[in-house]
């Protein structure tokens, strides 16, 4: 009888041990900057793949990240899913991201939209957007083109402190170096049809109103406003003319959105298995669709009828990761030029 009752406790024991290591591994904490309607769908199938619940904390970008450094050791976080380049570099070089290793990953995402630490998910592009009775398109085909003394006082962008250009600067240092681009900053200012304010979307609106000749959007913005039923939206629309830039050198500039397994991360098994997940074809069609952006692995289909209308465009595939490494010096030049 007590031989028996040892034993008893030994596999009760040894029960409770597995229950307490399944639930580790059964659990994964998303920190994520991202929100779309497809949310339920895109986390839920993760679980009822992977039987892995998902607990998640949304907020903006940059509190993501001080929340993740102030958290330090303790912090729960296994995944961090933010946009753009500039912030996934910075969350590099605060040391926040642990390095991970997926032969799904290295198979099914292009070699120049990862690193070490975080991958990509989906891309959008900056594109420039021109008003056809203020300028010609001829005169607005490439980024550098913005720069020149014949569109003064008709360049509109929104702050150059932001993510979106500070990225963009970066990827014109990969390209002409440093110096270059701070005369093209140079001449950016110069030609200002008013100081930056406001987003991506009321750039847009004011090439429209006439109020700006030309200006830089991410497509997504105009991809909105093209799929959008209210008429306002669509008298925009119908007002401007979309640039894919630098189709004859360079292609046009791609950001991300993208995500990477934490250092501190208490569930690294499940953190693989979940940005292993953000690389299927189901995941891809929920974040692309979400906020009008392309999948990152060949072959994925979306529908969208806003960027099947874009249509197809030569991207610039310099390394993500190497246009990352230049934001900081992108920083500097736009300051220096005063492109606040
Ligand atoms: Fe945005």
């Amino acid at each position: 009888m007590k031989k028996t009752a040892v034993v008893v406790s030994i596999l009760a024991l040894l029960g409770s041990a597995a229950g307490a290591l399944q639930a580790a591994d059964q659990e994964l904490n998303v920190y994520s900057a991202r929100h779309y309607q497809t949310d339920e769908a895109l986390y839920g199938d993760f679980t009822k793949l992977t039987g892995i619940k998902v607990n998640r904390i949304e907020a903006k970008e940059d509190e993501l990240l001080e929340r993740i450094r102030n958290e330090g050791a303790n912090s729960p976080a296994d995944v961090l899913i933010t946009v753009d380049a500039s912030r996934l570099a910075k969350a590099d070089e605060l040391g926040v991201f642990a390095p991970f290793k997926s032969a799904l990953i290295e198979e099914r995402v292009p070699a120049h939209l990862r690193t070490d630490t975080w991958l990509a998910f989906s891309t959008r592009a900056r594109v420039i957007v021109f008003n056809p009775t203020l300028v010609k398109g001829e005169q607005v085909q490439t980024y550098e083109s913005l720069a020149d003394p014949a569109l003064k006082g008709k360049v509109c962008t929104r702050s150059g402190s932001h993510p979106y250009n500070l990225s963009l600067g970066a990827a014109l240092v990969q390209h002409h170096g440093a110096a270059k681009v701070e005369s093209w900053a140079n001449g950016i200012v110069a030609n200002f049809a008013r100081a930056p304010k406001g987003g991506d979307t009321d750039q847009i609106r004011a090439v429209a109103a006439g109020e700006c000749g030309v200006a830089i959007a991410n497509s997504y913005y105009f991809a909105r406003l093209m799929n959008s039923t209210k008429p306002e939206d669509q008298k925009v629309v119908e007002s401007v003319r979309f640039v894919w830039p630098n189709q004859q050198t360079t292609g046009t500039h791609i950001n991300v959105s993208g995500a990477g397994m934490l250092k501190h991360a208490p569930n690294k098994g499940a953190a693989v298995k979940f940005l292993e997940y953000l690389a299927s074809d189901q995941a891809q069609i929920y974040f692309a669709d979400g906020n009008n952006e392309w999948p990152v692995v060949d072959g994925v289909k979306t529908g969208n009828a806003a960027l099947e209308k874009l249509g197809s465009f030569k991207a610039d595939t310099t390394p993500i990761g190497a246009v990352a490494g230049s934001v900081t010096e992108a920083q500097r030049i736009f300051d220096r030029a005063g492109y606040r």
